[in-house]
């Protein structure tokens, strides 16, 4: 069984795609599953050329599948709304990003927060909101037929104490390398606005950024980069992990922290407007915001390993151990960003970015 699984990823199919005249364009369209953390996708066939997002049609799933509908009503509506290149399958082939719609086109489908985020970001967008969010990820492996434990760690056991491990080289200490270093090609070569890499504090931890984008574009970049990464995954026989604290004790869990500013924090005043003004509307949202920021959070925001609390907002100018950190260049520069260090690397991203504009962009209005 796993010779023959083994086999299929040494036959590098992609290259029939090669073959595939050059008039065929293969789209990849792509959504978010009812689980709100999963993505699903399926292949369609156009044998004309794709210019725009226009010449892309409406498609249908069955949602009893994805746990999004029920058997009788079973069909979900896919709405392209944001086109990349292919990574995989190469020129001309295209990912198709889709929101889902309930069969009378209008209604968003379960897990489908790009609708309500789009709309604020639309009211929002004269405030030129731009984000960059770091996502973390474990890599998991195979033991045994379903039991899944970080790359390179023992069988069953644990490594050598954190400390060595955070961008780190090495046999010893860097596990996984070759994954990342694959993903973020394929995000450059794709068209992702991809900012960098680096080994986390776990081993077999990584981290990847995107930004910066405005807008909703930061959630569209975020769900792309995390579906070329499964794809990645798929090769290497790895389990892409978001999980906020995948193995408890004295290992670091995985966020999502977003880095965030916009037009009035980046102008001349910026870093007073952040202090006395977005500080005390993050501390009064605290609890409905966190509500957002990723399921089983709690496990992660202990006020160790580098995070905060859960249920108590700190802001603090370049700590680590707090909800909030406002840089040390903003604070001597007078303006620019600060960084959310609360969201889980399990979040929706459009969820965490509409809900950062809404409380500081639109006084909280939806
Ligand atoms: P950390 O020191 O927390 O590990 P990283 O270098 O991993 O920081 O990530 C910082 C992110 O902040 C980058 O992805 C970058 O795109 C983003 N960023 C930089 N400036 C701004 C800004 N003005 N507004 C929003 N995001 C920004
Ligand atoms: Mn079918
Ligand atoms: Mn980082
Ligand atoms: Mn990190
Ligand atoms: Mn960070």
């Amino acid at each position: 069984m796993t010779e023959t699984i083994e086999n299929l990823r040494d036959f590098n199919y992609y290259q029939l795609s090669k073959a595939v005249n050059n008039t065929i364009v293969l789209a990849e369209y792509i959504w978010i599953d009812g689980s709100g953390e999963s993505l699903r996708s399926k292949t369609k066939v156009y044998q004309t050329q794709i210019k725009t997002l226009e010449d892309l049609e409406w498609w249908t799933y069955d949602g009893s599948s994805t746990d999004q509908a029920v058997t009788r009503f079973s069909e979900i509506y896919l709405k392209p709304v944001r086109v990349i290149k292919d990574p995989f399958r190469g020129d001309p082939h295209i990912l198709v990003l889709c929101e889902t719609y309930l069969p009378d086109k209008k209604t968003p489908a379960r897990y489908n927060f790009r609708w309500i985020a789009n709309q604020i970001m639309e009211k929002a967008k004269d405030h030129k909101p731009w984000f960059g969010i770091e996502q973390e990820y474990f890599l998991l492996k195979r033991t045994g037929t379903t039991h899944l434990w970080p790359l390179g760690w023992p069988t069953g056991g644990f490594p050598y104490t954190q400390g060595r491990y955070y961008c780190s080289i090495g046999e010893r200490n860097n596990f996984g390398r070759a994954l990342a270093e694959a993903h973020l090609r394929a995000c450059l070569n794709a068209g992702i606005k991809i900012a960098g890499l680096n080994a986390e504090v776990a081993p077999s931890q990584w981290e990847f950024q995107i930004g910066i984008a405005e807008g909703i574009e930061i959630g569209d970049h975020m769900w792309l980069a995390r579906y070329i990464l499964e794809r990645i995954g798929e090769e290497f026989g790895i389990d892409i992990n978001y999980d906020p604290k995948p193995i408890l004790g004295d290992w670091n869990g995985s966020g999502a922290h977003c880095n965030y500013s916009t037009l009035t924090t980046r102008s001349e005043g910026g870093y007073r407007y952040i202090v006395d003004k977005l500080m005390p509307i993050l501390k009064e949202n605290h609890l409905e915001m966190i509500k957002l920021y990723g399921q089983k959070n709690e496990l992660r925001l202990t006020g160790r390993h580098e995070t905060g609390k859960y249920d108590q907002f700190t802001w603090g100018d370049g700590s680590r151990g707090c909800s909030v950190r406002v840089p040390i260049i903003t604070k001597e520069q007078g303006q620019g960003y600060f960084e959310d260090r609360r969201p889980a690397a399990n979040i929706d991203p459009y969820l965490v970015s509409a809900a950062l504009v809404d409380v500081t962009c639109l006084n909280g209005e939806h």
